[in-house]
Formats: C-alpha cells, sequence, structure tokens
C-alpha cells in the first residue's frame, strides 16, 4: 500500500473542486472498487475526499420519476418501494450485480464509475492501454472470454461491469453533476460512459472537476419490465451478458464499454420484426474477439427470448 492523505468532505461542490485542485485525488464513495484497486497497486491516489456522507442519500419523488442521491447505497435503492414497485428492471438489476455485502457498501455514484474488471487490467505484469496508455492490449490475442462484442477498438476490448448503467439505460435515466462553482448539469446516462477508441483510459464524460449527484429517472415507460443475466456462476463472478428490457426499450450489459442500447433491434420490433429477426438485426454488428465468439450466439437467444416474454 503506498501512503496517501485522506479527508472527509462536508459539500459536494466543495469535493469537486478539491479533486480538481490535488493532483491524482480520488472521491471515495463505498469503496469497494476503488480500495480493491489501490490493494492491487493499478490506482494509487495521493489523496482520497470521503464522500460517503454528503447528504446526498435520499430517494425521492421528483416530476413524476425518482430521483437517487449519488450516495444511496444500491440495497437501498433495490429495497426502495417505490424503484420495485415501478422501476423493477433497476432492483433487478442491482440484485443481479454484486452480493448483499458489496450491495450495502456500494453506492450508485461508485456503481457508475466503477471500473473493468479485465483481468489484464488488473495484472500489473501485463501490457495494458487502459492503465498505462500505449502500452498495448494483452486481451487481444489473449484469454478474452469476458471482452466486448460491440463498441470495441484496437485499444481496447473490454467491457463496463456495471449492471445499474444497463437498466438506467432503458429507463432513459439523466446523471446530475455539480462542478468545483457549484454549477449543476445534467447528462443523458448513454453519453456517461466512452467507448474506448484510441484513448481508453478516459472511461466517462464527467470533467475532473465534476462529483455525480444523482441519478434522475423519469415517468416510467409503459409495459413490462425484467433484466436477465448470464454468467459463469451465481456469485463473484463478472457477467457474460444480460439484456435490460421496459416497454419497447432493450438494453445489453457486459457486451461494451458502456451500455450497449440495443437501437436497432427495437427499430425492427417497431417495424413488425419477430424477436428473432430482432435480435439477428442487432447483432450484425458485432464482432468477437476468438475467445468471446460464443457471447455474439448466447446474446441472441438472450434477447430473443426476452423478446419473447415481453411480449407475452
Ligand atoms: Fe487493458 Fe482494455 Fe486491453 Fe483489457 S481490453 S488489457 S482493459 S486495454
Amino acid at each position: 500500500m503506498r501512503p496517501f492523505t485522506y479527508e472527509r468532505a462536508t459539500d459536494a461542490a466543495s469535493a469537486a473542486k478539491t479533486v480538481s485542485e490535488i493532483p491524482n485525488a480520488r472521491f471515495l464513495a463505498g469503496g469497494t472498487n476503488l480500495l480493491d484497486l489501490m490493494k492491487l497497486d493499478i490506482e494509487h491516489p495521493a489523496h482520497l475526499i470521503d464522500i460517503s456522507r454528503l447528504p446526498l442519500a435520499d430517494i425521492e419523488a421528483a416530476d413524476g420519476g425518482l430521483r437517487i442521491g449519488a450516495m444511496a447505497s444500491n440495497a437501498a435503492v433495490a429495497a426502495d418501494a417505490q424503484v420495485r414497485a415501478r422501476y423493477p428492471v433497476l432492483a433487478q438489476a442491482i440484485v443481479a450485480g454484486a452480493s448483499g455485502q458489496l450491495r450495502n457498501k456500494a453506492r450508485v455514484g461508485g456503481n457508475l464509475m466503477q471500473r473493468t474488471r479485465c483481468a489484464y487490467f488488473y495484472d500489473t505484469t501485463k501490457p495494458c492501454n487502459k492503465r498505462q496508455p500505449g502500452a498495448g492490449c494483452a486481451a487481444i490475442g489473449g484469454l478474452n472470454r469476458a471482452a466486448a462484442i460491440f463498441g470495441q477498438s484496437s485499444a481496447c476490448i473490454a467491457t463496463h461491469p456495471s449492471d445499474m448503467s444497463v437498466a438506467l439505460s432503458v429507463l432513459e435515466a439523466q446523471v446530475e453533476t455539480v462542478n468545483a462553482k457549484g454549477v449543476k448539469r445534467t447528462l443523458a446516462i448513454d453519453d456517461l460512459h466512452r467507448l474506448p477508441g484510441d484513448a481508453p483510459h478516459l472511461e466517462s464524460n464527467i470533467a475532473a472537476d465534476e462529483l455525480i449527484t444523482a441519478v434522475i429517472l423519469p415517468p416510467a415507460p409503459q409495459g413490462r419490465q425484467t433484466y436477465r443475466k448470464a454468467r459463469d456462476r451465481a456469485s463473484y463472478s463478472g457477467g457474460l451478458a444480460s439484456v435490460a428490457a421496459a416497454g419497447t426499450r432493450i438494453a445489453l450489459g457486459a457486451v461494451a464499454l458502456k451500455a450497449w442500447r440495443a437501437s436497432k433491434a427495437e427499430a425492427a420490433l417497431a417495424a413488425g420484426a419477430s424477436p428473432v429477426e430482432a435480435a439477428d438485426a442487432e447483432l450484425a454488428q458485432a464482432n468477437g474477439a476468438g475467445g468471446n465468439d460464443f457471447k455474439i450466439h448466447l446474446t441472441r437467444r438472450m434477447m430473443t427470448a426476452v423478446i419473447q416474454d415481453m411480449q407475452r
């Protein structure tokens, strides 16, 4: 463990100011990802700003939807009566995402900002463009069973691990932030994470002086909601593919470096395509890296089954 300094934030804008002023400072919320990364020598922040006690944990009705504070625990969101009644896809995704212990510690903001689970990212003896820009990518040509099938690049084929973000994509959530000057803004959840391109170390569109303060859910779409996830085992295992559906909207998880909104499948269904045809329309743009080729077929079958369920 490398030495670092620590402070407890007292308000969100000041925390954003501090993180932008101190080189290599990081926010610490639940710590379920960052502390692991520090222990493994992947992240070595010089200063931690503990935001976990900021008054940002409320879950409250807002404009016909729901406002979820960024410091709400994943467990609190999944158990919230309004979430369970009106946004069940979100509760299901959170429960599918981690064990009870982790859900109790992990916060909404941290869930969205967690980093990939690519095994080579966590292995400092292997090249990784995300960990060290320009180093190369050991997953390309290596063990890439869990790698992306959409949106990958020649620099990185990792996936994003957040199940929550997949559900938020079909709910068309907005992410609220505040910056060092106290200025708030919102961005669509689908604009939060970046695809790797030639700079996989740049992971989100959150600025260096911004802090996520809330997730805003608009009124729930008409129709049923569901979340289905496939993984190698039921716990302590990352996803291989997941499908979120809400009304006529579909998004995929564990297949790209962000939640993958299945807009081609949605368009095909709107035009009268069958579930299989809709899945095929989306998967036509998928590419495997060898070890993960099975994910194309897995995702097709999962999408088809979910769409069939939604149409019953
Ligand atoms: Fe690193 Fe991305 Fe390659 Fe994994 S896939 S080794 S995270 S560059």
